[in-house]
């Protein structure tokens, strides 16, 4: 496989280069966003305004995004963060990544900003900035409708809604139009924003290399019965068919995250439901054999009747047992605004919910929302708040910079309703469920991200643990062992990211584990790379991210859970009385990561790591 090919623009002054990136630099940092990482360290981006022209934003494909293997689509945009001030990273899905791919590039390095509205157009080598100026305040299916009308059905698209246009700290990066797949967390839509920059938008007519075709086909003929079978319930339910399972877990969030059972409430807003209800078809990213993607009818709000990407599990516990809401209408109509205005569907859901307990508590009244009673389940006012956020506007223009600033000035009993870790708010799974996961949102580089780990698919068996040589003993709630558990599956899940494959594989369990993908690489790319080789870049990538975010401060004294999760037990539920006792697990997590009590990277650690050349 040649080295990676970047395309180089810089906004400011128009100019476009190539930069080819050493075959070494790959093998130690793959790519998607380890590799951006390591880009983004060394250029020093830590130190940049996160909304000024000198904070590079980044799309890269990981290592196998665009091969014929299962569910390699993934595409990683990553700069600083603006909404948490640190490491920023959101993947997407769908079919950009491979069609960038076969442009010949595997990334995008994006520097300063524009004086007007721009997209970028890369067809094969042909690269244009062209006038955006006309998109500017449209919504991401109608950029998409536009661009593809402009650039042939062929073409894919990236781009920002009205919400990255105004800078919305809780914007993200979408693609794929109404069957929107989303770079929705930290914040990427308002770097895309502050860039003035659109849309990127890509048709490749190249072949993708691969070393060893026949070999690989074989060994993806042997995988994708083993992944179909696994993942059987994705396929017929999408992501949001767990609800019901992760409720009688007492993993989801409810009436932001204070009580331990909604049985009833979520039959009503599962994916079980959906299918008897508001379900249209199918459809998968690019490779997919499992196609968890569901299309669905919006029955209310201001775009009734258009079919569009159903709700995620996190989007239907957001807006539906996090607000109390029972209406899976509403919750499919909020899913489909976010997507058009660019919204990240889990921080928007969040930040409502605190609004909805601090209005219940007299914090925020009529006075502040313009009139407005937000009350739990209201579906009228969720949608309203939803739109208000978007486009930055009224009391949105208030909750749209994210739960952290909005409690911050508040303060008192505010900070105490605000589920957010360095900044992000919390995807709905609840470490008070499956305790490993304390210890990943605690210590996840982008914040209280659910993916870093997965321990609550670890901790159930989803994946074998055994794949990474794991096999002690651990319980649900307590604190033996599940600092390894959230270590291992740390280093397991930055793999995922930076070859840019789906996290959904795992269900594949062993035959999906690191020797299995090592076997995958080497069939791309004919290294020879081994599980442990893989295992190790994996703690190569996710080290190299927390350096840059210690070079910014984030340290022990960050890696915490809000007082409603690490303080305060649920009453009901399978989860009721379980407290994560996080100081234990991480004298054990930073033991094993080799880091300092403060929770840095110890010198011996990075050396042995080669993060010091
Ligand atoms: S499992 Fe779902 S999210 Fe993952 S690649 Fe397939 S369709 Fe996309």
């Amino acid at each position: 496989m040649a080295s990676a090919k970047i395309l180089e623009v810089n906004l400011s002054s128009g100019s476009i280069g190539v930069r080819e990136l050493p075959t070494e630099l790959q093998m130690k940092h793959l790519g998607g966003s380890g590799l951006a990482a390591k880009l983004l360290y060394d250029e020093k981006t830590y130190k940049a305004d996160p909304l000024g022209p000198d904070n590079t934003l980044v799309f890269m494909n990981g290592l196998l995004t665009g091969t014929p293997i299962p569910c390699a689509c993934k595409t990683s945009v990553c700069a600083k963060s603006p909404l948490t001030g640190i490491w920023g990273e959101a993947t997407m899905g769908g079919f950009f990544g491979a069609e960038l791919k076969k442009t010949g590039y595997d990334g995008i390095v994006i520097r300063g900003t524009a004086k007007a509205p721009l997209y970028l157009l890369l067809e094969d080598d042909r690269v244009e900035l062209k006038d955006a100026s006309d998109l500017w305040g449209l919504d991401v299916y109608e950029t998409c409708d536009q661009l593809c009308k402009r650039h042939g059905d062929k073409c894919q698209v990236a781009c920002i809604g009205p919400a990255g246009e105004r800078k919305v700290l809780i914007s993200g990066v979408m693609t794929g139009g109404h069957q929107t797949r989303a770079a929705g967390r930290t914040g990427m839509g308002a770097v895309m924003g502050s860039k003035q920059l659109k849309a990127v938008v890509v048709r490749g007519t190249l072949q993708v290399p691969i070393k060893e075709r026949e070999k690989l086909s074989a060994s993806i003929r042997e995988f994708t019965p083993i992944v179909r079978t696994n993942a059987k319930g994705l396929t017929d339910f999408g992501t949001a068919g767990g609800l019901m399972g992760v409720e009688a877990n007492g993993d989801l969030s409810i009436r932001n995250w204070s009580l331990g059972s909604w049985e009833e409430g979520a039959a009503k807003t599962c994916g079980q439901k959906i299918a008897e209800t508001v379900f249209v078809s199918h459809y998968g990213c690019f490779a997919c054999p499992i196609r968890c993607g569901k299309d669905v009818r919006v029955e209310i709000g201001p775009h009734a009747g258009t079919v569009c990407h159903g709700p995620e599990y996190e989007t239907c516990d957001g807006f539906g047992a996090n607000l109390l809401n029972e209406d899976l209408n509403v919750i499919c109509a909020a899913n489909d605004l976010c997507n058009r205005l660019g919204l990240d569907t889990i921080s928007t859901a969040g930040v409502i919910g605190w609004a909805m307990e601090c209005y219940e508590n007299g914090l925020i009244t009529k006075e502040d929302t313009g009139g407005m009673e937000i009350r739990w389940g209201d579906g009228e006012v969720i949608l309203k708040l939803v739109e208000l956020i978007g486009h930055d506007e009224g009391f949105g223009a208030f909750l749209s910079q994210g739960v952290r600033r909005a409690s911050s000035q508040l303060g008192g009993l505010a900070k105490e309703f605000a589920v957010e870790t360095k900044g992000l708010e919390y995807a709905y799974h609840d470490p008070r469920a499956f305790t490993s996961m304390a210890v990943n949102y605690a210590t996840a580089n982008r914040g209280a991200c659910h993916l870093e780990a997965l321990g609550y698919f670890a901790e159930q068996g989803v994946f074998a643990l055994s794949a990474l040589g794991f096999d002690k003993p651990f319980e649900r709630h307590g604190v033996e062992n599940k600092a390894e558990i959230a270590y291992l599956m740390q280093n397991f899940m930055e793999i995922f990211n930076d070859l840019g494959l789906c996290k959904f594989l795992i269900r594949a369990k062993d035959a999906a584990g690191p020797d299995a993908i090592a076997g995958w690489i080497t069939s791309v790319t004919g290294w020879g790379i081994s599980g442990d080789d893989l295992m190790k870049a994996g703690e190569r990538n996710f080290n190299l991210k927390r350096m840059y975010s210690y070079m910014l401060g984030i340290t022990r004294k960050d890696d915490v859970l809000p007082p409603r999760l690490g303080v305060h037990d649920k009453k009901t539920g399978a989860a009721a009385g379980s407290i994560p006792h996080l100081g234990r697990m991480l004298v054990d997590y930073y033991a094993l990561r080799e880091w300092t009590a403060e929770g840095v990277p110890s010198q011996g650690k990075l050396e042995e790591l080669g993060l010091l050349e």
